[in-house]
């Protein structure tokens, strides 16, 4: 098959990932074996290949949002039939032992494994995943746009769930990428007023279209206090800006899997039950749950669609915020 992979990490400007023919993988277990049609470009995705994730694969195909065909099912594997449509996101495996997983924090597990970095994603013709890890596609989305649901779409919404945005309150948005561009749909449908504070004149833009009630610079305090923010793009100096545009009591919710060394800062800012906290990973059940509600709104997908061979070109985009939201790789 044809797969895009990284050997070692390196800045995506030397455009390290390699368009190769690598082994068809085989479907063992519980796996089955999808026959990629898109994959989804992630900012994890850019992590993994300039090195700031370490390394725990080598080589390895990236990609995890990632929706395709069952082509073949494992001598294990029941759920599904072939020529099923599923999408395979970032969390590939848990342990369903640990204390996270028995209590039902799986996002949390002590030995998980992730789709296109502990284990080869969808950057490729064909990969893999264990069937109770994938999810059934909603039949009204195509799959360039329901690939960049499976990472930047559910990741927004547990990031929305756990800044504890309520009907009718004020949220900021750091950054506006793919997963903002994704959560501003399910605030606006909880009737949350939206504010995007991004760094790039077209993606202030964007959000301007899609309904934030004002955009600004990444650090620029919006014209009213906050309920809750989430802060997508990975840079620290946003940390005690959205503290500071927050009210009392209000959550900042960061969103990345990486973040820049946040520079210290006043007690002040965090005083008065302010809570800042990370969100890591998802859930299944975030996932189901986000699924359901993206076709019931109906989320629309802004995409800008490369060909598999044009990774390294999709991932430097990405990094210079020319992207109108989400990168999709067309794979089949
Ligand atoms: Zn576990
Ligand atoms: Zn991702």
């Amino acid at each position: 098959m044809k797969a895009c992979l990284i050997d070692s990490p390196a800045k995506i400007e030397t455009n390290p990932l390699q368009f190769v023919d690598a082994p068809d993988p085989v479907a063992q277990g519980d796996q089955v074996l999808v026959h990629v049609a898109a994959c989804g470009v992630c900012r994890t995705d850019l992590h993994v290949v300039e090195g700031e994730l370490p390394p725990h694969k080598s080589p390895v195909i990236p990609g995890h949002q990632v929706v395709g065909r069952i082509e073949k099912v494992g001598p294990e594997a029941r759920r599904f039939s072939v020529g099923d449509r599923v999408g395979i996101p970032w969390l590939h495996r848990t342990c369903g032992v640990c204390e996270y997983c028995r209590a039902g924090k799986e996002n949390l597990c002590d030995a998980p494994t992730f789709t296109g970095y502990t284990v080869d994603g969808g950057y490729a013709e064909y990969t893999l995943a264990p069937e109770k890890f994938v999810y059934p596609i909603p039949e009204a989305l195509t799959d360039e746009q329901a690939a960049p649901l499976l990472c930047a779409g559910i990741i927004g919404f547990r990031s929305l769930r756990l800044s504890g945005i309520e009907p009718g309150g004020k949220l900021g948005l750091y950054g506006f990428g793919a997963a903002a561009h994704l959560a501003i749909q399910v605030a606006r449908h909880w009737k949350v007023s939206v504010y995007a504070m991004t760094r790039d004149a077209r993606h202030q833009k964007l959000a301007l279209e899609m309904g934030a009630v004002w955009a600004g610079g990444t650090v620029d305090q919006p014209p009213a206090k906050l309920d809750a923010a989430v802060v997508f793009a990975p840079a620290g100096e946003i940390v005690p800006a959205a503290l500071k545009a927050l009210k009392k009591g209000g959550t900042v919710a960061l969103g990345g899997i990486y973040m820049s060394p946040i520079p210290s800062f006043e007690y002040n800012l965090l005083y008065q039950e302010r809570v800042l906290r990370s969100v890591a990973n998802n859930t299944r059940q975030d996932g189901e749950d986000f699924l359901r509600l993206a076709a019931q709104i109906p989320i629309h997908t802004e995409i800008e669609v490369f060909p598999l061979r044009d990774a390294n070109r999709a991932l430097n985009s990405l990094k210079n915020d020319a992207i109108r939201g989400a990168a999709v790789l067309q794979v089949g």
